[in-house]
């Protein structure tokens, strides 16, 4: 195929990679700019005392076909590893399995008719197709409708307050169907066992991997430049430029950077497109890793409905994968999303330990810090755009006034939870 155009991306994430994957596809010359010293982004991996994993926890789903296919077409599907998993709840200070149905209906924090009516409102979230409807209603008013009001205050209000903090009352309806629809299809069949998936070596190996096949089709990367403006000449090209001062000339440049870091970049966008990004909500997160000598319980995800933990959850990373990976250590996530400006953010790394471990001890009794051997922060102040009432609406569009100039980042995933295979998703279907 002809070569058509030269093409710029800015970000080397699963995104930036994805694009730039179809686009060299087509015969297309592409560079990725990518501020880190590697590819992957969020999914983007550390050094934890040596053991390397992924700085924020991931799980692919039998369902997530397209990450699936990218997978694929790399040569990593024979890689995967699918596991069952449990999740836990904590909840008035006990931890209580809620795995499978019979345990649900064991679980004493709520009445058997209160269970009926959770139930009853997941069932029906599950079965709901069409998600337009839901986004114009406020997720509070939808859940005390399916689910009654002590419910609500009991379980999904904690919940709520976890994932999203006070922003659960500008969130619509929409966000708790697509997590109810994501948590479905984590399950083989209704509500029984959960399959969570991981390659061997973690998203490491993914990135190494899709790295190394974009370049041998003849993608570029520009590793540890990061991207500070984004101008159109009078030839119409458009002209990036690099913190290194260096200028680079292309045919066209997507952005797949947050709404407000795109139009930031990019100064010569009218002022109401650059307002239709900013107002854009994004929410961050804090999330320290922990290894410890011990396994502190047989979930993989124990959700938090108890307000007093500093984190919304704890996700025991050990619980699906395999403890070779991770050197006999058991790797355990604290996760706290915040809002972008959140004190969290200012806090010294000795001030997170002490406030996390602390929970984590009280919660967990038979811990203390002699089981500790590895504690570490990864932190991100803008990772996923809050799904408001009727986002489908107000996300803008994929092309600029610019013409050449597009954004293509996860804020345009409208009727799911932000993952990998949805940010997959923008790319194969926005590129179109
Ligand atoms: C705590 C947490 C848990 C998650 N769990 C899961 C999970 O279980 N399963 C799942 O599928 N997904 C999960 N995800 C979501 C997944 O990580 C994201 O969907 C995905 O990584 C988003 O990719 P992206 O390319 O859109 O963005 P990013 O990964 O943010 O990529 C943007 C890239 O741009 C670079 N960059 C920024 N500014 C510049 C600049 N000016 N110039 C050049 N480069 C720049 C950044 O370094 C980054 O590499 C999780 C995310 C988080 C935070």
């Amino acid at each position: 195929m002809a070569i058509q155009g030269t093409w710029g991306i800015v970000g080397g994430g699963m995104l930036g990679m994805t694009l730039a994957l179809r686009l060299a596809q087509r015969g297309e010359k592409v560079t990725i700019f990518e501020s880190a010293d590697k590819a992957g982004g969020l999914t983007s991996s550390w050094s934890m005392n040596g053991v390397i994993w992924d700085k924020y926890y991931h799980v692919i789903l039998m369902s997530d076909l397209n990450t699936r296919k990218i997978l694929k077409e790399i040569g990593l599907e024979n890689d995967l590893n699918w596991v069952e998993t449990k999740t836990g709840f904590y909840s008035d200070g006990k931890l209580y399995s809620m795995s499978n149905l019979v345990e649900f209906f064991k679980f004493p924090p709520i009445n058997l008719v209160d269970k009926f009516r959770l139930g009853l409102t997941i069932f029906a979230a599950s079965k709901i197709r069409n998600w337009e409807n839901l986004e114009k209603i406020p997720v509070e008013k939808w859940l005390k409708k399916w689910s009654g009001k002590r419910v609500f205050e009991k379980i999904w209000l904690p919940l709520l307050k976890a994932k999203l903090g006070e922003n659960y009352k500008k969130t619509s309806a929409a966000f708790i169907w697509s997590t109810i629809q994501r948590m479905y299809a984590a399950r083989k069949s209704g509500l029984k066992k959960e399959m969570f998936g991981y390659v061997t070596g973690g998203y490491e190996k993914i990135n190494k991997k899709f790295a190394e096949h974009l370049q041998q089709i003849g993608v570029e990367f520009k590793y540890q430049t990061k991207v500070v403006t984004v101008k159109k000449e009078i030839s119409g090209n458009l002209i990036l430029e690099t913190d290194d001062q260096s200028t680079y000339t292309f045919d066209h440049v997507i952005s797949t950077l947050s709404s407000k870091e795109s139009v930031k970049i990019a100064t010569q966008l009218s002022a109401a497109e650059r307002q239709q990004h900013n107002d854009i909500k994004y929410l961050g997160v804090i999330c320290p890793s922990v290894l410890l000598s011990k396994s502190i319980s047989p979930y993989y995800v124990t959700n938090i409905t108890d307000s007093w933990p500093p984190f919304t959850g704890i996700i025991e990373m050990t619980a699906l994968i395999d403890k070779k990976e991770t050197k006999g250590n058991h790797l355990v996530y604290l996760p706290k999303y915040v809002n972008p400006d959140d004190e969290l953010f200012d806090k010294s790394e000795e001030e997170l330990k002490k406030l996390f471990l602390d929970s984590l001890f009280k919660m967990y009794p038979k811990l203390s810090l002699s089981d500790l051997n590895f504690w570490g922060t990864s932190k991100s102040r803008i990772v996923f755009a809050l799904p408001t009432i009727n986002y489908s609406k107000k996300v803008p569009k994929v092309t600029t006034s610019l013409g050449n100039y597009y954004i293509i980042n996860s804020a345009q995933i409208i009727n799911g939870t932000l993952n990998v295979n949805e940010t997959i998703q923008v790319a194969e279907t926005k590129l179109q």
